[in-house]
């Protein structure tokens, strides 16, 4: 056997992002020994790349603003296939967390009357999210930090060990969730600069570790976000929901090459931005999709008094959900009427005052002079769709955060499915994760407090180390005869598979074509070798992830094949309507075969296994806060009648 350093703890958290820091507060608070594992360096996680704000009900910038209508906006967002628990849960507990975040040092944007400033986002009704400036996860991730520190300090008056309670593991990844018969027992993962392997053991596990963006050649996400989090529940036995609802945010950067796909914030449009086409026109009022047509402006003239007087106009079409400003921005590029560089134009210079635009948006600024050469407050920005977010992830219960059908595992954050359904509101992933990250850190404590100690299985041990080390050995014969290949190149291959046939606007004989390309590409990563040893070899640790991305890629494919309509986050062009029908029907993606699907299943027809359920109705006094004019657009039939 590999020599394995083991520990063991109640609870760890894998992941250090907002989801995994809020969870591990919360367990370390209820008195769990919890430790939190991170790929990368403590800090810089994905969640500091946020920039708009926190959506949470607050009512500071208009009283008019609660709960409720935060909870509609969020459902109307997803088009009604949210987990409706969550996203009632989410509307009323976001305004504590972000208070919260401030008795913690948080230092938000002011109103002139001091409280907590908010700005507009695509799909809120009312200014909801709170800010501070265009970074807004670094003060969240620096604060959540802060607390962890507090928290040590704490322990280490008692103790006299800072770490004796809480503890963060950066630069180890986890390639294995270890199981005692059904349960969690614990996690296995390898130290990225030494290579070494250890054992976390723990009777409960939280997920907590982002998307899968890098799936995808065209993304804002960080190099981090290669669906492990998903891959690592779905090898544990625990089901995906919704795969199929990828967000693509209307606005990346096109231009250059090298910084393609990188994040224009949402703010840009919330603080007054237009998208125009090579013609100079705002296109975007072409684009109001029925269900939306009584909230949004019709006129120029309209959509612009709504930014001094929203109570008596219409917003503009520029702040629809994420997925149909998209979808227009692709339209009118395949019309000919694009940017240039193949996007469009988002311009602010002619809206605001330049000293204004740098106060706003100060990252906006020098993120377009320094990588395009463009300064945003006297020219416009050329922007395009980027994948930025997965709705789809584990499936958990809406409460207690618990991953289906093993017990001990818990996820939240983006790597949690439900919340968003087939949509997510700008600003909803911050809220989410405060949220959701402190139900998951409060119930994962609570269930390893009356938990016994769940016993390590040497064998599963020695067969993650073994899996870990095969890249080393990767020779070629096995398991087709053929010769080894490269991970960057799979890797690359798989980015334009993911891209060119599973994308923005989908099509049937595409996305089988695609499993066909993931079946192919499966085959040839069981021989992705590597040359070099364990110590911090980049080469490596693809090797490794390319199992969490396959994998996950399939559960996309599979799931977009199968939902014929488009929803949100999945536009088929076969299928172009919202389908009634569908409103109440979950995709649930489970491997086929938990021991080894290959075996199983054969690799042409893949590790997945695809299954329907239907969703749980939706309790009669959420559903009362919507006119039934409103329902009628989205409830399938049988929902109406009951
Ligand atoms: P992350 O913050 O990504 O953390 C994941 C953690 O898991 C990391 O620590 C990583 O190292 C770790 N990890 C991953 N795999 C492993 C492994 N195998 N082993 C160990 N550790 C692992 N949302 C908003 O609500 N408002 C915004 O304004 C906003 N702006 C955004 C701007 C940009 C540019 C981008 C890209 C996204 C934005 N989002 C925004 C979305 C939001 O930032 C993310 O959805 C959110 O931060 C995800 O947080 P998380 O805690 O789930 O995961």
């Amino acid at each position: 056997m590999s020599v394995v350093d083991r520990q063991e703890w109640d609870v760890v958290v894998v992941g250090a992002g907002g989801a995994g820091l809020r969870a591990a507060i919360e367990a370390r608070e209820r008195g769990a020994r919890t430790a939190v594992i991170c790929k990368s360096l403590f800090g810089k996680a994905h969640t500091v790349m946020a920039e708009g704000g926190i959506a949470a009900a607050m009512g500071n910038a208009n009283a008019g603003d609660g709960w409720q209508v935060h909870f509609r906006d969020t459902l109307r967002g997803g088009k009604f296939l949210n987990q409706w628990r969550m996203a009632e849960l989410h509307a009323r507990e976001a305004p504590q967390r972000v208070w919260e975040l401030e008795t913690w040092g948080a230092l938000f944007d002011r109103t002139q009357d001091g409280r907590i400033s908010q700005r507009n986002f695509g799909g809120h009704e009312y200014p909801r999210l709170a800010h501070v400036g265009d970074r807004t996860g670094l003060e969240l991730i620096r604060t959540l930090q802060q607390r962890i520190v507090a928290l040590q300090q704490e322990d280490f008056r008692e103790t006299g060990d800072y770490e004796s309670r809480l503890k963060v593991f950066q630069e180890c990844t986890v390639t294995r969730v270890l199981k005692d018969g059904e349960r969690v027992s614990g996690v296995f993962g390898y130290e990225r600069e030494s290579g070494r392997f250890f054992v976390l053991e723990a009777p409960a596990v939280v997920i907590a570790t982002g998307g899968i963006g890098k799936s995808f050649k065209v993304t804002s996400n960080s190099w981090e976000y290669t669906g492990d989090g998903h891959a690592l529940a779905l090898l544990a036995g625990a089901p995906l929901l919704n795969m199929e609802f990828v967000q693509f945010h209307p606005t990346g950067m096109v231009w250059p090459p090298s910084v393609k796909g990188i994040l224009v914030t949402e703010s840009v449009r919330g603080d007054g931005g237009v998208l125009r086409d090579s013609e100079g026109r705002r296109f975007m009022f072409d684009y109001v999709p029925d269900v939306f047509k009584e909230k949004y402006a019709e006129t120029e003239e309209e959509a612009d008094r709504w930014y001094d007087d929203p109570d008596h106009n219409r917003r503009p079409p520029e702040l629809l959900p994420r997925d149909e400003v998209a979808r227009a921005i692709n339209a009118e590029v395949k019309a000919g009427r694009g940017s240039p560089h193949g996007g469009v134009f988002l311009d602010v210079s002619t809206r605001m005052p330049a000293e204004v635009i740098k106060r706003r948006l100060p990252s906006m600024y020098h993120q377009f002079k320094e990588l395009a050469d463009v300064d945003i407050t006297a020219e416009a920005m050329e922007v395009g769709p980027t994948c930025h977010y997965v709705m789809g992830g584990i499936a958990v219960d809406s409460d207690s955060a618990a991953a289906r059908g093993v017990p001990g595992l818990f996820a939240a954050g983006e790597v949690a499915g439900g919340m968003h359904g087939s949509n997510r509101l700008g600003g909803n992933s911050l809220s989410d994760l405060l949220v959701f990250g402190r139900r998951a850190g409060l119930h994962a404590a609570e269930y390893a407090s009356g938990a016994a100690r769940p016993r390590v299985d040497d064998a599963q041990v020695d067969a993650a180390a073994a899996e870990a080390l095969r890249p080393f050995s990767a020779e070629g014969g096995e398991p087709d005869g053929g010769p080894p290949e490269n991970p960057y190149t799979l890797h690359q291959e798989l980015q334009r598979t993911m891209h060119d046939l599973v994308g923005i606007i989908r099509r049937e004989h595409e996305m089988e074509q695609a499993l066909e390309k993931l079946a192919e590409l499966r085959l040839r990563a069981r021989r992705a070798g590597v040359e070099g040893h364990r110590q911090f070899n980049p080469g490596w640790h693809l090797a490794l992830d390319l199992r969490n991305m396959l994998l996950v890629s399939e559960c996309v494919a599979r799931a977009a094949l199968e939902r014929t309509e488009s929803r949100g986050g999945h536009t088929r062009e076969d299928h172009s309507g919202m389908d009634r029908s569908w409103r109440n029907v979950n995709l649930l993606c489970a491997l086929a075969d938990p021991v080894d699907g290959f075996a199983a299943t054969g690799p042409a027809r893949g590790r997945i296994a695809l299954t329907r359920e239907t969703t749980e109705p939706i309790r009669p006094d959420l559903l009362a806060l919507f006119e039934k004019e409103e329902l009628v657009k989205y409830l399938a039939e049988e929902e109406l009648y009951e």
